[in-house]
């Protein structure tokens, strides 16, 4: 087997997030074992989408025009839920709430070095920001995700005193035993709770 090939698909294959050296084996290893017209399909499909698809200038998440449907929609509550990823659009959009719409920060704040990148994202959002009445800071619930939720909420109110700034509060999540939940999320819905 070419050596050579072999280490730098691996490097490649760990590029993607999450993907470890031993799931890059895996991942090669399932290739090899493949037709070869399921690698070929494949690839081609995903250059294809590659070339098709372009980031919203308004929300930054995926779309295959320059401003995204969502974003182009007048019907819609003026809420924006500034969200991770674009599988998170999907997820709430799929809930029974009056829909808004989305700005995908993809990251959490270092707060010791804040890229270039990121402020540019930043100044995006602050600009964006103007057209709601109501944000919904809807990252990820763990120590990072609270630091830039606390960071952005900053950033938001800092430039407009008077906006809305919402984080979803949180709770135990349905069909949980209260001994299974941890003490961070049982404080935190004990504070919330509400009259029944
Ligand atoms: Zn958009």
């Amino acid at each position: 087997m070419n050596k050579e090939l072999t280490n730098k698909i691996i490097e490649s294959l760990k590029k993607i997030p999450g993907i470890s050296n031993k799931q890059a084996n895996r991942i090669l290893n399932f290739f090899l074992e493949s037709n070869v017209n399921f690698t070929n399909d494949l690839f081609e499909n995903l250059l294809k989408i590659q070339s098709q698809t372009k980031k919203c200038k308004q929300c930054l998440a995926y779309s295959n025009n320059e401003i995204c449907d969502i974003c182009l929609d007048k019907k819609r509550a003026s809420k924006l839920f500034v969200v991770f990823e674009n599988q998170d659009i999907e997820k709430i959009e799929a809930l029974d709430i009056e829909k808004g719409k989305y700005f995908i920060f993809n990251e959490n704040i270092n707060l010791k070095k804040i890229s270039q990148e990121t402020s540019t994202k930043l100044d995006l959002l602050l600009d964006i920001i103007k057209k709601f009445d109501e944000v919904i800071l809807c990252l990820n619930t763990d120590l990072n995700g609270q630091i830039t939720m606390q960071y952005l909420k900053k950033a938001i109110t800092d430039l407009y005193p008077n906006k809305q700034v919402y984080q979803p509060s949180i709770g135990i999540p349905f069909g949980m035993t209260i001994e299974a939940i941890d003490p961070i999320s049982l404080r935190q819905s004990i504070l919330n709770k509400k009259r029944i």
